[in-house]
């Protein structure tokens, strides 16, 4: 019999049970439930057809090989190019680097800044892989608040505030998953200029979610403060924007001081990220966006529909969320804690969501829904958990 003694740190490794709750939804599917499933955080939509085409046509043309720790040249540079278009920012290609998704660069920078005796902030409610791995480096995770008051931005003074002289690394994700949540531009001018006085801060601002924002709003990117460009690191990626989840392909801007050991831990843990997916990116930054328009407009409508569905509910009160494809309900008029609701949402009305707490203790009293499901399929979920409730 093997007695294995596995390493301490491992026993801080947390988890998404978002993917907990898609192995619970698929168990119960196979054994005949029908099974909406709003717990999942990816696009219902196929990747477009130019973009495969070019992942396949990238195989045929024979690029089976490793490519450039950071990325191919070409891709990088097309990065850049979207961010210009975007953004209207310009980024040096050599600080882009390539992942396979945007995960690896939030588990590299918590990596890069943390151990123990170092404080690392971020979100809660919010991704739960950040509070996973900040535990994981062995460095203190402080998190700030998002509140349903403030229709989930965070505000510049409370996170300010959480500064001291071991803060390493903050994290900002806007728009937010779980809650939906946009925070406003001068909330963010408020940060950036209150960073000034903590130079020893580095950020990471996730805007994975940069291209789904609704009602006319515009994405701010943290890459339009030039004057925190030496400490930014801007994770985006094609997993949201592209229905790419499965591709893993995601990318990160890096102050050039970090770029050298970023690319040092892309080595030692993946080498690269496969070709043929790198190719399928430069297809789908520098080719038609029509699919990711028509995309984001049919998340708008579901955004609307579920929103007031929601709010028709007893016990539930949904904000309007502004953007990523996610609501937030606040669900304790229904007496049931988070956990409990989505159990029974689950197990009585077959449909799938997360418990708010999956997102942080602070998330308690509040649900995840993802709309990226089929507007039939929401409406048929909304009529089955009216009953339930
Ligand atoms: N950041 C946020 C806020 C996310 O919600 C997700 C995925 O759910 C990611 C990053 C990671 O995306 P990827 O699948 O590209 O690793």
């Amino acid at each position: 019999m093997a007695d294995l003694i596995f390493a301490r740190s491992l026993s801080r490794l947390g988890t998404e049970s978002a993917f907990d709750v898609l192995a619970r939804a698929q168990k119960l599917a196979a054994s005949g439930r029908d099974i909406i499933n709003l717990g999942i955080g990816q696009p219902d939509f196929a990747t477009p057809a130019h973009i495969v085409e070019a992942g396949i046509k990238a195989l045929r043309d024979g690029h089976h090989g490793y490519t450039p720790a950071g990325g191919l040249p070409a891709l990088r540079e097309a990065v850049t190019r979207d961010l210009h278009r975007r953004h209207g920012v310009e980024v040096h290609p050599d600080t882009v680097v390539i992942q396979p998704g945007g995960k690896p660069t939030m588990f590299f920078a918590v990596l890069m800044f943390g151990e123990p005796g170092a404080e690392i902030l971020y979100p809660n409610p919010g991704f739960p892989i950040y509070e996973s791995v900040i535990r994981y480096s062995g460095a203190t995770p402080v998190p700030f608040a998002l509140q349903e008051q403030n229709g989930f931005a965070f505000s510049a003074e409370d996170v300010l505030s959480k500064i001291t002289p071991a803060t390493r690394l903050l994290i900002i994700n806007s728009p937010a998953n779980p809650t939906g949540g946009v925070t406003p531009k001068e909330e963010i001018d408020r940060l950036v200029a209150g960073l000034g006085a903590h130079p020893h801060v580095a950020l990471m601002s996730d805007e994975i979610y940069s291209n789904m924002l609704y009602g006319g709003r515009r994405h701010v990117s943290l890459l339009q403060y030039p004057e925190i460009r030496d400490r930014l690191i801007m994770l985006d990626g094609w997993s949201k924007t592209y229905a790419m989840t499965g591709w893993r392909l995601g990318y990160a801007v890096w102050p050039e001081a970090c770029v050298d050991a970023v690319t040092r831990l892309c080595i030692n843990d993946h080498s690269c990220v496969n070709a043929a997916t790198q190719f399928a990116g430069i297809a789908a930054l520098d080719g038609p966006q029509d699919a990711v328009r028509e995309m984001v407009a049919a998340f708008d409508q579901r955004r609307k529909v579920i929103v007031e569905r929601l709010n028709a509910l007893p016990g539930m009160r949904c904000a309007d969320a502004a953007g990523a494809f996610y609501v937030f309900p606040n669900i304790e008029g229904t007496g049931m804690s988070a956990r409990q609701a989505q159990d029974r949402l689950l197990d009585e009305a077959g449909v799938a969501t997360v418990a708010g707490t999956s997102f942080g203790a602070w998330g308690e009293g509040y649900l995840r829904f993802s709309y990226a499901n089929s507007l039939e399929k929401i409406e048929e979920a909304m009529a089955r958990i009216a009953e339930v409730l």
